[in-house]
């Protein structure tokens, strides 16, 4: 018996059994796509595109599969081991379809309601060691998702929403943070925006534009560095290689991180041939 193989199948089933998300709905997190953020903190409009019109992806590797079925499991855990003396509900489905020809669906993880009739609508996420430590505020891609669910579910709380990211360290070196902030109902715009945006993706005939590596200057007593920094969305994106014709070869994927070249007082650069066209920052 090839062990291995067998937990292999056994993630897989237990993957099916958790039901298919629905790649080619809309969902509340697709409004971190929204371009009123910032390029380096908002999500890919390009790879929304391609999953909508079901284009090819790399597959999850076992590794990655068994990360986010770890990633769910302690979501859950976590939420079993909330006081439920106050009033929550959990996983409570949304759906925002007050603008015609676009629906988009979701589940708030968790919705706190106080005795004041004031609710706090909160999203878990569970975040490797490092990342854990790295993070000091609520990433603007994950308060958009809080948003979409406040926004949802505006008509049914008495009070006002407010928001929160729960953080839990998925490794053990640490425990569990919370980010809480409060929503303006005009923040409440930036939802509608967004919902916007996604219809607009999603009608489109061709891929939007998505986001292209970039050269970070390094300051020298000689002539400045410049480091090649491929967007995190795309180090992440399993329509790079199978796809995304915005990707770099994988030669130059690898060189994330590195010093590429270099670039003298007059605006001279000396490097490779692909550099040229490159931003610098
Ligand atoms: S590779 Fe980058 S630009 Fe292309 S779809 Fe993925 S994230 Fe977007």
């Amino acid at each position: 018996m090839d062990i291995i193989k067998s937990i292999e199948h056994g993630l897989d089933q237990l993957d099916s059994d958790r039901g298919a998300w629905d790649e080619l709905k809309l969902h509340i997190s697709d409004l971190g796509i929204w371009s009123g953020l910032e390029e380096g903190d908002r999500k890919c409009p390009r790879s929304l595109w391609y999953r909508l019109n079901g284009l090819p992806k790399e597959p999850f590797t076992a590794g990655e599969k068994l990360m986010f079925l770890q990633g769910h499991r302690l979501e859950e855990l976590v939420v079993e081991m909330l006081d439920m003396s106050v009033l929550l509900a959990t996983q409570v489905p949304v759906r925002i379809d007050d603008l015609p020809g676009v629906s988009v669906i979701g589940a708030a993880d968790i919705v706190m309601t106080k005795r004041s009739g004031d609710a706090v609508v909160i999203d878990v996420k569970t975040r490797r060691g490092n990342s854990f430590k790295y993070s000091k505020s609520v990433k603007p891609a994950e308060k958009m998702q809080v948003l979409g669910y406040a926004y949802a579910l505006r008509g049914c709380v008495e009070g006002k929403i407010s928001g929160m990211i729960l953080e839990v360290d998925r490794e053990g070196q640490n425990f569990c943070r919370v980010w809480e902030f409060g929503i303006r109902t005009g923040e409440y715009l930036s939802v509608i925006d967004a919902v916007k945006e996604l219809l607009e993706i999603k009608t489109m005939k061709k891929p939007p534009d998505g986001f292209e590596p970039t050269l970070i200057r390094g300051k020298n007593k000689g002539a400045d560095s410049l480091k090649l920094n491929i967007p995190w969305q795309c180090r992440w994106c399993k329509y790079a290689k199978t796809t995304c014709d915005y990707c770099p070869t994988q030669e130059i994927f690898e060189q994330h991180g590195k010093v590429v070249g270099h670039i003298s007082d007059s605006g001279e650069i000396n490097g490779e041939n692909y550099m040229i066209n490159l931003a610098i920052q």
